[in-house]
């Protein structure tokens, strides 16, 4: 039995305002009010986990443990099986300090060289914590595959790379409003509402 969200303040353990912005809007439809781990001024904790839903765990319980408010925390990235699961949980790092993506789309494709598994998925881990220590967590995953080089503009991170599985364009090449129907994060999103939200509203 999933616990849920009895209504009341939510923080979004992010210091990221345009994933704050996203969140709140997906939750517009429910009695949540939303409040940002910066405007609690929060410290960002360490992602030490190994995985996506360790990191978004992590993140959650000590917005919760430090906000004595239930918390939802994110955390995603790309995976591609040939580079055993590689960037993984180290997505936002492949970028390097300048967080410029064409050096990480790069970076894959390089060390795709001479394989011929393209295949990859973006996973999407979901968190929400209890100040009491109770975790609720939800994932998504988008299947696709690598193309080079990259098309399109919209989107960001990887995006122009990745093909979605029956699609002819990328994800960079796609409508905003496309991509949000077929995403690891949507899909993460409509289990966290039907499991802690009461379903679509
Ligand atoms: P984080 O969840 O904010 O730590 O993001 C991890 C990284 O994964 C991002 O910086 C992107 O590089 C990558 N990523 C996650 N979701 C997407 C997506 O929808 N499109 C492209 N890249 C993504």
């Amino acid at each position: 039995m999933r616990r849920r969200f009895s209504g009341g303040r939510l923080v979004i353990a992010s210091h990221n305002p345009g994933k704050v912005i996203e969140i709140a809007e997906l939750l517009g439809p429910y009695a949540v009010d939303v409040v940002s781990a910066g405007a609690l001024g929060l410290a960002e904790p360490e992602e030490t986990g190994m995985t996506f839903a360790e990191n978004a765990a992590l993140k959650a319980h000590a917005a919760a443990a430090a906000s004595g408010l239930p918390a939802l925390a994110d955390d995603s990235g790309l995976v591609v099986p040939a580079l055993d699961g590689a960037p993984g949980i180290y997505s936002a790092r492949w970028a390097g300090p300048g967080k410029d993506f064409r050096i990480a789309m790069k970076k894959v494709e390089t060390a795709l060289a001479g394989k011929d598994d393209r295949r990859a998925h973006f996973a999407c881990a979901l968190a929400v914590a209890w100040p009491d220590g109770h975790v609720e967590s939800f994932e998504g995953v988008v299947h696709g595959v690598l193309v080079w080089p990259p098309r399109g503009t919209r989107g960001f991170g990887y995006d122009p790379m990745f093909q979605a599985d029956g699609r002819t364009e990328t994800f960079g090449e796609m409508e905003p409003s496309q991509k949000h129907r077929i995403s690891h994060r949507a899909r993460a999103f409509r289990l966290l509402v039907d499991g802690c939200f009461g379903g679509a509203p």
